[in-house]
């Protein structure tokens, strides 16, 4: 438990919640040093850090197993401030083909704007890695899986290759907090959308960068930091909330791996087509399994191809009406959600690059809730999956 808190003091067993914009100083000298070097425990103003933030942010590099971390008032928040704290106009960045569809935007459509280009190449193709890198390459961005495919990079190879080629790697771990810690496999930098399994509540956003100090205290920078300047701060009432809920991630995330591995058993055994790390059939399970703590098994997210976009409508529509979930995007929230990647959280991606990665229209993406009885969600699913689906 972390009391060095200087308000612990008064026995909350939760911390007092940051109601402060700006902190006082005694002296003008006293104000002076925190501006040009810092002062260890003390804080300045809220855009740069506030104790309920950086409570949250401690938390969060011990989960990742970094030095430090910084938190953002969203997942793109972060992953906008960690790859402009790196590169500058003229640079270029190599990333997954199969990112989410935000970041794919980011790169794609609005990077170019300040001069930053990016190659999108299949991560799981060495070679294809390779050959895109060129003396400008500062970044080397995936996902641990990638959304909505389930694919998962080779991270060891990928971070011999960055600092053969003195490239940063980031990694975006939010499909698998407490599975995956890509810095112990020696990814540079981790980033995360706290929106998903750390808050697990559905009711905030959030984002956080894990990484170095160094790399921390440049996001935080008076004069050159993008967190600083960019100000994508989140609040103190909403980290204090997430900081709570975190305490929670290891039963909730071994719940999700349990129950999502029961349905695609279940699913795959009746002849539908699925998609999920854990079952033996996908491409990358050993790779997966390699890199993932046995404890918190998979993960919550699969996905159930249903051929056409008319049948994976109907199907979701009967799960809404056997109260299995909530059409929504979005994951690791504490209830089943599903919705259509294809037509919404990736619908960035053109169609033609869509074929290529092999995400097709009628696919169904799941994220499991934490139901207490994996066996009878299994058995649910299944039972309508079964009525909607002809195999
Ligand atoms: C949701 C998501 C993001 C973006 O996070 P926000 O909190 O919505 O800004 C980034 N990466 C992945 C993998 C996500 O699922």
């Amino acid at each position: 438990m972390n009391r060095n808190f200087e308000h612990f003091g008064l026995g909350h067993v939760n911390p007092p919640i940051s109601d402060s914009a700006m902190y006082e100083f005694e002296s003008g000298v006293e104000m002076t040093e925190m501006f040009e070097v810092g002062i260890p425990g003390r804080y300045l103003y809220g855009r740069h850090l506030s104790p309920s933030n950086h409570l949250l942010a401690q938390e969060l590099a011990k989960l990742e197993g970094t030095e430090s971390a910084c938190v953002m008032a969203t997942g793109m928040g972060a992953i906008t401030c960690a790859i402009m704290q790196i590169c500058s106009a003229g640079d270029e960045i190599i990333a997954s083909r199969t990112v989410y569809g935000g970041t794919y935007a980011l790169l794609a459509n609005l990077m170019p704007k300040f001069g930053l280009t990016t190659s999108f190449v299949n991560m799981n193709d060495l070679d294809e890695v390779k050959r895109n890198i060129t003396p400008m390459t500062k970044v080397l961005y995936c996902e641990t899986l990638s959304n909505p495919l389930l694919a998962c990079p080779d991270l060891a190879s990928l971070v011999a290759l960055c600092k053969e080629q003195n490239i940063k790697l980031i990694v975006d771990n939010t499909f698998t907090p407490l599975i995956v810690q890509p810095h112990s496999i020696g990814a540079d930098i981790v980033v995360h959308s706290l929106t998903k399994y750390i808050n697990g509540m559905g009711d905030h956003l959030g984002g956080a960068v894990c990484a170095s100090n160094d790399f921390i205290s440049s996001l935080l920078d008076v004069n050159t930091g993008t967190s600083m300047l960019l100000g994508p701060t989140m609040d103190a009432q909403i980290s204090a909330s997430i900081r709570k809920n975190l305490q929670t991630l290891p039963v909730r995330m071994k719940q999700h791996s349990q129950n999502a591995s029961a349905v695609t058993i279940a699913l795959q055994s009746s002849g539908f087509s699925v998609v999920y790390p854990g079952i033996a059939s996908h491409p990358d399970h050993r790779r997966f399994m390699a890199m993932a703590d046995p404890h918190y098994g998979f993960g919550g997210v699969f996905t159930l191809d249903c051929g056409t976009r008319e049948v994976a409508d109907k199907l979701m529509q009967e799960l809404v009406k056997e109260d299995v979930g909530h059409l929504a995007v979005s994951l690791g929230f504490v209830q089943t959600l599903f919705s259509m990647p294809a037509c919404s959280t990736s619908s960035e991606i053109p169609e033609a690059e869509r074929k290529r990665m092999g995400l097709s229209t009628g696919c169904v993406r799941f994220s499991i809730g934490v139901e207490p009885d994996s066996e009878a969600l299994a058995t649910k699913i299944v039972g309508i999956a079964k009525k909607i689906i002809s195999r």
